[in-house]
């Protein structure tokens, strides 16, 4: 009788014991169902143990051991337990999240309709004339086997509607067997792989240098302007890898943009497995690939932040394309940085990480410009040369409904010519909110300290962050003034002024809620290549990756709003949007053009953009950093805190504080403060920001505080650490 320590789906920070019979060393990071409560539950074993804190009178027996799926290695464990200690996560809730859902549940009905069936070796010699003549089905399904080797779920439901009850009863005479069915490809020779293109002398350096390094630790930062052909190196590198026997993974920031990568990956690499990793992805393929990869089958896993966690027992290489972007940090829950978290398994397992971004954060920049990551660089934009990018001062210009006179007439020259428009404004919705001039009314939501935006189609304002609607009030609900005025533009209304002045163009807007509807963005892509459109209004799904050939003008409005945000990371977050909008015009031989509104055409951020001077704006920005004692030069963490009211929030803060004070540590404690949603569905949010000098000092505080403060919390608080914050 042993001792085992099993990770449960718990907000707490402990393991739990439970006595198991017949476990071994092996079995840590096998799956298990434990009592907990009144409930069962799954939880995967963590260690073993001879003897525990609880009584043996308390300690309960584990239900069964469950070995479908093999253990979680050493080398994922130790990935998941970092993360439970950097991120001050519970490590029962790390693990128990990193498993696909199918694999949490008690019955994984999900992952049985994953198997085949197979004959077993006593299934093969069996006297198969033992069997009444008139079980044809049984008779047929033997047949099948015996000449397919297997059958999965499907084939055997295509052979009769009685096949599976057949196949239950010879699995209980022990003629045959449920297993994972063999991989895909498996026997099947691979198609050709798609051609590739001779590598550019930049590009060959950057492969070279980084081929190079297989086989150790080394983070790559590697800095491609838009159009340098950084998939192509990512390409290169994943071949030289899958050659030496090793595994790959490739992490990018959207959903969206799998399936195109997935494709090139597979025409190219024919002969490796390529498995995609994401939350759009339904239980059961999830856990299928998820379970590919760990058996080592697929050689290539290609995802979002979430697949950071799969494991790789032959990983070799990992790539994190559009590093800088803030969707591989999780917002909830764990807030974890899928970036970092790459960062760091290639450390622990000595792989190389390839960090790759034409707008690198200044987090990853610097890393690199201090030598703690190494730098490639691709400057030169395969074919056409960079669009050229202009600010249009719009200052003592009235505009009409948000639209200069320069950036009309060049959309107007575009039509003429044939080519298309894209109008980027990163606000969805008529107005982003209505007013009353009478007396100064604005349409706010009751549950967050947000604006309603007017939406003018279905005559209706709506909160963005929490979803709630109510109809346009016929008059002013403070002073009765009937004429209530929208206030700036969103793309509908762009759309709409668009549509007046060039009523013969085909105009499309873009934005979350013209694609909403599943595969319409899909169907929009299709009617963009065959120019069924003139002018496209979008916001920043737009923005990313895809390419547009007939392209070649962008005009971005309502740019400046960012501009003097109060939060420090806005102009480099405006300034890598901005380059990212710009790259989607002139992807074919013409060159683009790109035209910036901007009542501040000589603020540094908007030089860098016209001069494509990436690394000048980084080290202003840098230099400002560093004078002001900001991230990357100091370390953070946020302490957030939820209540029913605000009070409660800033009282737990206040104490918080005073308790993270007490432990006398070379970190700085700020004030609790309200959080800029300083309500959010109902819910009042502050927030108190620590921070320190270096990430090891910050660490060694946060832990002893974070005990503290389970300790002190009240019930009403609802509270969180986020290490490393990206929004404030
Ligand atoms: P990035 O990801 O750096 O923005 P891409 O990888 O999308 O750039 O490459 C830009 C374009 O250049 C793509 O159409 C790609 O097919 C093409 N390309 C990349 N490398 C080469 C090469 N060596 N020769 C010719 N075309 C290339
Ligand atoms: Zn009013
Ligand atoms: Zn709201």
């Amino acid at each position: 009788m042993r001792i085992i320590r099993v990770a449960l789906d718990v907000p707490v920070t402990s393991l739990f014991d439970y006595r198991a019979e017949h476990v071994a060393v092996q079995d840590i990071g096998l799956r298990v169902v434990v009592p907990f409560g009144n409930k069962v539950m799954v939880g995967v074993i963590v260690a073993l143990a001879d003897a525990s804190e609880v009584p043996p009178a308390r300690l309960k027996s584990a239900l069964r051991i469950l070995r479908d799926v093999p253990a979680l290695s050493r080398a994922d464990l130790q990935l998941l337990e970092f993360c439970s200690d950097y991120y001050h996560y519970p490590l029962g809730q790390v693990i128990m999240n990193a498993l696909p859902a199918a694999l949490r549940r008690l019955r994984s009905a999900a992952h049985r309709e994953d198997d085949c069936f197979f004959l077993t070796g006593f299934g093969l010699n069996a006297d198969w004339s033992t069997l009444p003549r008139r079980a044809v089905v049984k008779h047929r399904v033997l047949a099948a086997l015996h000449g397919r080797g297997h059958l999965d779920q499907a084939a055997a439901r295509a052979l009769s509607a009685r096949a599976p009850a057949a196949l239950r009863e010879l699995a209980a005479r022990g003629w045959v067997e449920r297993r994972p069915c063999p991989a895909p490809r498996e026997g099947v020779a691979a198609p050709p792989a798609a051609a590739s293109p001779p590598l550019t002398a930049a590009q060959a350096a950057a492969v070279d240098s980084i081929r190079a390094s297989l086989g150790g630790y080394t983070a790559w930062l590697l800095h491609g302007v838009t159009g340098s052909g950084k998939t192509e190196v990512y390409l290169r590198l994943t071949a030289t890898a899958l050659d030496s026997g090793k595994q790959v993974l490739l992490l990018v920031p959207e959903i969206a943009l799998t399936p195109q990568l997935e494709a090139t990956v597979r025409s190219r690499l024919p002969a490796a497995l390529v498995v995609s990793l994401h939350s759009a992805l339904n239980e059961r393929e999830r856990a299928r690939h998820w379970r590919l990869a760990q058996s080592g089958k697929a050689r290539v896993v290609l995802g979002t932040r979430l697949a950071v966690y799969t494991p790789l027992p032959d990983l070799g290489l990992i790539i994190v394309d559009e590093e800088h972007d803030s969707s591989f940090k999780q917002t909830e829950g764990m807030r974890y940085s899928a970036r970092d978290l790459a960062v760091f398994r290639a450390r622990l397992r000595g792989v190389p990480v390839v960090l790759g971004s034409a707008t690198p954060s200044l987090e990853s920049y610097s890393n690199a410009l201090s030598g703690r990551y190494r730098l490639v660089m691709l400057t030169e934009r395969i074919g056409v040369p960079p669009p050229r990018v202009a600010c249009v001062d719009t200052r003592g210009e009235r505009l009409a409904n948000g639209l200069s006179a320069r950036l009309l007439a060049a959309i107007e020259e575009r039509l003429a010519q044939g080519h298309q428009s894209l109008v980027f404004i990163n606000r969805r919705g008529y107005a982003p909110v209505l007013m009353c001039r009478a007396c100064g009314w604005t349409s706010g939501c009751h549950r967050c300290a947000a604006h309603l935006v007017l939406h003018l189609e279905i005559g209706r304002l709506r909160c963005h962050h929490c979803g709630h609607e109510e109809p346009v009030p016929p008059a002013c609900p403070e002073c009765g003034n009937p004429a209530l005025a929208p206030l700036g533009q969103g793309t509908q209304r762009v759309e709409a002024a668009l549509k007046q002045r060039f009523p013969p163009a085909r105009i499309l807007r873009i934005d979350s809620d013209s694609t909403r509807r599943k595969l319409a963005w899909n169907a929009m892509r299709r009617q963009i290549h065959g120019h069924e459109v003139d002018i496209l209004v979008g916001t920043q799904i737009m923005a990313k990756g895809h390419d547009f050939p007939l392209l070649n003008l962008v005009g971005v409005l309502n740019a400046d709003s960012t501009l003097y945000s109060t939060d420090f990371r806005a102009a480099e977050r405006l300034y890598a949007q901005l380059m990212q909008v710009a790259g989607r015009a002139g992807r074919s031989d013409v060159r683009g053009q790109v035209l910036v509104q901007t009542e501040f055409p000589d603020h540094p951020l908007y030089r860098a953009l016209c001069e494509n001077d990436y690394a000048a704006f980084a080290r202003a920005q840098l230099a400002e950093r560093r004078q002001a004692g900001l991230p990357p030069f100091v370390h953070q963490a946020l302490l957030r805190a939820e209540a029913p009211r605000l009070a409660t929030a800033l009282e737990f803060l206040g104490d918080a504080a005073a308790l993270g004070r007490g432990l006398r540590q070379a970190v700085t404690i700020y004030d609790p403060v309200e959080a800029t949603m300083s309500r959010l569905a109902g819910r009042e949010r502050a927030q108190l920001l620590v921070q320190a000098g270096s990430r090891r000092r910050l660490q060694g505080f946060l832990q002893a505080w974070h005990d503290k403060l389970a300790a002190h919390a009240p019930r009403k608080v609802r509270w969180m650490l986020d290490v490393d914050p990206l929004e404030f």
